[in-house]
């Protein structure tokens, strides 16, 4: 495997003085040279082609026992420079201190052949100086979830980490899945994350709430350098703020378009702390996220947040926004002026706004998006809910809906409950007709508007229970349940002839069941 590096974050930014895992707290530097703790017995359980392919890294290497070794964290390839950073975060609202890489480990920045910068980072790879209390490990459920979801993220065209690979370590884990007194032994895995940067709102925010001017600023500049290359800098003071400005804004609106899709594909983080916010707008640290089922906005699949459903559905938009300020807050000692902060917060919304029409006008079909399709849209969500009815299966067949005639029968798929899909008949209806002359007032033809609509409608996403089932069987040994899905999922906008099975309503049995509908933070 060939594989060059050029580590730019440990190369350019202060490093904690003391190496390996002893927990500490680490002042003064942004990150501490630690390696992964090898594991008994590596075994590849997947891999994404897509992403072997960006690194350089062919079909045979993937199939290789030096493969398995390099990332399953016991072996280090030549160039790479293993480190976990230090960063802090607002957690549930709350500031938290410092909390840091406790399980991940980058090992380094590899440079693809188009002189791509790719940061390979190995989670669940044992213990660093910021796993407190933890065992710096991860579970096979959680990092089989971290795995496939990033990818169906990626192809369905929403910002993300991607995952080159998922080991098996052969090693167990003990969790209490629940924390109710139950810890069992599972087995242990760790995912290969692969982004651009790992650079999260907490990496700011610690310094910063420790009055590390000087830390902050460092990371500030080498933030924009390394990973907004297309923001160039001037020469004098004032270019300095300008610049910071330019950077804060793009980070609003990077962070309004990532939430805009998932609201489009019925994505449910579950964990938005500040920590788990990537300064470029990327999807990172799939925990106990979930899909929407049956459209509710209420919805969070976080057992650990059930009480105040801070990051149910619906909240995404404003929580992120909130994230936002917070990061804000911690920047604004390397502003000489606050208004640039102000006016990027602002911009969030004129972007997040912007993302929503177009998301709309795609979702319903129609060429461009009004204010009047904003409300209509409003009302279609409403009916939803009140009648339970599928996001996903609703919307991918809302192209079938005659525009002349009216009714249901097409959507039927997507209702979970005959006695709600009764009563929510005639105003499902009645939205159907008002749609249908606005759709012939837009004046698409059919087969125009169906594209579109078939472009930002996904036929299959990674439902909670169909993730559930691949575990279960991995869990018993079968990753074939695994690969299924990770192929399936790599075209979620297509008709796959013989894949029915997996775009179908959540079955009964999933409604209530661990995993499916309910997920906690142990992983
Ligand atoms: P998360 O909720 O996954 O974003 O994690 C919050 C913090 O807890 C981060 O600092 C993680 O690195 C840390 N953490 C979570 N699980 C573990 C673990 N098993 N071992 C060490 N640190 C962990
Ligand atoms: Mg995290």
């Amino acid at each position: 495997m060939n594989l060059r590096f050029d580590n730019h974050f440990v190369g350019k930014l202060p490093a904690d003085q003391e190496t390996g895992p002893r927990q500490r707290q680490v002042h003064g530097a942004l990150y501490s040279r630690v390696e992964p703790t090898p594991v008994a017995a590596p075994r590849l359980v997947a891999h994404s082609l897509e992403v072997a392919s960006l690194l350089g890294i062919s079909e045979t290497d993937v199939a290789s026992p030096e493969f398995a070794r390099v990332f399953a964290g016991n072996e280090l390839l030549p160039g790479m420079q293993p480190f976990a950073a230090n960063y802090g975060g607002h957690q549930f609202g709350h500031w938290a201190g410092q909390l840091g890489d406790g399980r991940a480990i980058s090992l380094g920045e590899s440079i693809n052949a188009k002189g791509e910068r790719w940061e390979l980072q190995l989670k669940g790879a044992g213990p660093t100086p910021y796993s407190r209390s933890a065992d710096g490990r991860a579970v096979l459920r959680s990092s089989v979830r971290e795995f496939l979801c990033s990818e169906a993220m990626h192809h369905l065209g929403v910002p993300t980490t991607r995952a080159l690979c998922l080991m098996a370590t052969g090693d167990e884990v003990v969790r209490d899945m629940f924390y109710d007194g139950h810890p069992r032994r599972e087995p242990g895995a760790i995912v290969c994350r692969v982004a651009p940067s790992f650079i999260r709102f907490g990496n700011f925010e610690l310094p910063a709430s420790r009055g590390d001017v000087g830390l902050l600023s460092q990371l500030v500049d080498f933030t924009i350098a390394r990973d907004f290359p297309e923001l160039k800098p001037g020469k004098s003071a004032g270019d300095t703020e300008a610049l910071r400005a330019e950077w804060f804004a793009q980070v609003c609106s990077r962070t309004a378009k990532m939430v805009a899709h998932w609201m489009r594909v019925g994505f449910v983080h579950g964990v938005m702390n500040t920590d788990n916010l990537s300064i470029l707008g990327l999807t990172i640290d799939y925990g106990p996220y979930g899909w929407i089922d049956d459209f509710d906005p209420d919805w969070t699949p976080n057992t650990t947040d059930a009480g105040g459903r801070r990051y149910r559905f619906g909240s995404q938009p404003d929580i992120a926004y909130w994230n936002l300020t917070r990061l804000a807050g911690a920047l604004a000692p390397v502003f000489a002026s606050i208004d640039a902060l102000h006016a990027g917060l602002e911009h969030y919304w004129h972007a997040f706004a912007a993302a929503e029409h177009s998301n709309i006008a795609a979702k319903l079909g129609l060429a461009e998006c009004r204010e009047e399709d904003v409300l209509r849209m409003e009302a279609l969500y409403a009916l939803l809910q009140a009648a339970e009815v599928d996001m996903t299966l609703f919307f991918r067949s809302l192209s079938e809906v005659d525009a002349d005639h009216p009714n249901l029968t097409p959507l039927d798929c997507a209702f979970y409950d005959i006695e709600k899909r009764r009563q929510a008949e005639p105003g499902l209806v009645s939205w159907l007709t008002d749609h249908g002359a606005r759709v012939k007032q837009d004046g698409l033809p059919f087969e125009v508007r169906q594209k579109i609509m078939h472009a930002a409608n996904p036929r299959y996403v990674l439902r909670n229970y169909l993730a559930q089932e691949a575990i279960d069987m991995a869990e018993a040994g079968d990753d074939a349940g695994i690969h299924d899905l990770l192929e399936v999922l790599r075209r979620p906008y297509d008709d796959q002839a013989g894949r029915e099975r997996f775009c179908q309503r959540r079955p009964d049995w999933a409604r209530n069941r661990a995993g499916c509908s309910m997920l906690s933070c142990s992983s």
